[in-house]
């Protein structure tokens, strides 16, 4: 029987209820239990595809080749499931399966209401694709109180009434905030925050407060009292040093075991020695590498949280503190990159879109290749390393990327056709943004005898794309020439994914997100590499 457990939160945005959730689901996995997390967004995009990374952070991309919210890399990251494109949904899809219904004549003349029909859509999507999953997460973006929510919260209120209450669970993450001239936590924006949920129906069985000290007991007294929930279901929710703390806290605070205790299950203590044994790898490192993140979108870095997560694991596999010097290119447009770059151990150009500090980007390829620093290009990075190649070392002066403009060496080409599991799939030059990349999981041949198929210690590996251009094979002996390797490939061998530099000490350009697979316990090999070379390159230094 699968049970389902809403989470909401109230008082303000940001506190971390994707953390939240994923820590959770990571704790009731370490009981022995099977979970599944899920995202509902109150946004009226379809997905995050078209969202600018400055206002919605990093778009996540799941194996079966969704766009969708990073909180699902939280889930993915903390449980080791990998998440589907079932698993995120938006008010702008509801709506456009409800409309598209509606057009169908599906609907049989009714006149289409937020209540019943989108409520509905909501509740079938919650109830969709689930097997023996014992847990279903739901956690519902936004904050309670936000117009755009209203549809999810009456649907899972409704949903509680119809599975009952014995497979249902409400859980609201809430802040305590601490006045300094007071000297205290305030508990009365939690107490509006439930009665703004009650005033929709549903009454939280465990509040998460989040608070950046200890919550004396009276308070905690009070807002079990307040809101009506149980003294032990008031989950103190404290700061952390380390978000892989999380789990273990929460456990310590009797998190799961009274979720447990909500259902009516016994259950044996978690096993949460994984976490601990990465906790002290991170409380302890034994040395530190500064990596430089040359990128764009360096102003928010939810931007790139699966990466700077990713080169964290990558330290954590190799007992080293990573400290992330994030770049953003364009200063290299006016200021020398060399005072920049000089002080780290490794450079790491990520996925990137659009010509706007390409050429920055150019350069820090060009430095690590030219002073044998480590080098790791990903997706975007990769493109820029082959362009680097092309114009300084092939002597194709006028080599560059059509993202940017028709060219006359089009090294980077846009790709129209490719192959999708024996399919061809087909795109328009001038089609829709929305959903039309190379998305999802590929598979990948690598070379014999190339640093890649050492590094993954396989021939065939599986990678998640998202990305509308590609190396253009065409160039393929000229790069060859000027020493850059193509170790990996397509299947078929027409689409390049991965680069390599073999005479030099670490550099890679892959076309696909590493990162994206990475898991605190599970260091993607890619990382794990990239940082031990930047470990023996900061020897060097
Ligand atoms: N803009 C490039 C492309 O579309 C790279 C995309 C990326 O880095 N994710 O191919």
């Amino acid at each position: 029987m699968t049970r389902f457990i809403f989470i909401t939160g109230g008082v303000v945005s940001s506190l971390g209820k994707g953390l939240a959730s994923a820590a959770l689901g990571a704790c009731l996995q370490a009981r022995g239990f099977k979970v599944r997390l899920r995202k509902l967004d109150p946004y009226l995009n379809v997905d995050p595809g078209t969202m600018s990374p400055y206002q919605h952070g990093e778009v996540y991309v799941t194996d079966d080749g969704a766009e969708t919210d990073l909180d699902l890399g939280h889930y993915e990251r903390f449980t080791g499931v990998a998440s589907r494109k079932s698993d995120n949904i938006t008010t702008g899809r509801i709506y456009s399966d409800v409309i598209a219904r509606e057009r169908r004549g599906d609907y049989l003349g009714a006149t289409v209401q937020v209540i019943p029909h989108v409520t509905n859509a909501i509740k079938d999507f919650i109830k969709s694709d689930v097997t023996d999953e014992d847990f279903v997460l739901c956690e519902i973006g936004g904050t309670v109180g936000d117009i755009e929510s209203l549809p999810f919260l009456e649907a899972i209120r409704q949903l509680a009434n119809e599975l009952g209450r014995e497979r249902t669970m409400f859980i609201h993450l809430t802040l305590l905030p601490y006045i300094p001239s007071a000297g205290e936590l305030k508990t009365k924006p939690t107490q509006h925050s439930v009665k703004e949920l009650l005033s929709v129906g549903i009454q939280p069985d465990l509040l998460m407060c989040r608070s950046e000290r200890d919550i004396p007991e009276g308070e905690r007294k009070k807002i079990a009292l307040f809101c009506n929930v149980r003294y032990q279901a008031v989950i103190p929710a404290l700061d952390v040093d380390t978000i892989y703390q999380v789990p273990i806290s929460y456990h310590e605070q009797g998190l799961d075991a009274e979720v447990c205790r909500h259902f009516h299950i016994e259950s044996a203590e978690p096993k949460l020695d994984r976490w601990t044994n990465i906790v002290e790898r991170v409380r302890q490192p034994e040395g530190e590498v500064t990596i430089a993140v040359v990128g764009k979108y360096t102003s928010l870095l939810d931007s790139y949280k699966s990466l700077a997560e990713a080169l964290t694991h990558g330290g954590i596999a190799n007992n080293v503190k990573v400290r992330l010097n994030w770049i953003d290119s364009q200063i290299f447009e006016r200021e020398d990159a060399v005072q920049y770059l000089e002080p780290c151990h490794g450079i790491l150009v990520p996925g990137g879109f659009g010509e706007r500090g390409a050429s920055g980007k150019i350069e820090a390829v060009r430095f690590a290749r030219e002073r044998k620093v480590p080098y790791f290009g990903i997706c975007f990075g990769m493109q820029m390393a082959v362009i680097e190649t092309a114009r300084n070392l092939a002597g194709l002066d006028h080599a560059s990327s059509t993202e940017f403009g028709p060219s006359d060496e089009p090294v980077v080409g846009l790709m129209t056709e490719w192959l999708k599991g024996g399919a061809l799939e087909k795109r328009k030059a001038n089609g829709d943004l929305g959903g039309t990349l190379r998305l999802g999981a590929y598979e990948c041949h690598l070379k014999p005898g190339s640093r890649a198929r050492e590094i993954y210690g396989s021939d065939v590996i599986s990678e998640r794309h998202r990305h509308r251009y590609e190396v253009n094979m065409d160039y393929r002996p000229v790069l060859e020439k000027a020493g850059l390797s193509f170790s990996g490939l397509s299947p078929d061998g027409v689409l390049p994914e991965i680069v390599e530099y073999p005479d030099h000490p670490w550099f890679i350009g892959v076309q696909f997100h590493p990162e994206l697979k990475s898991k605190p316990f599970a260091p993607h090999p890619l990382f794990t590499s990239f940082i031990a070379a930047a470990l023996r390159q900061s020897r060097l230094v």
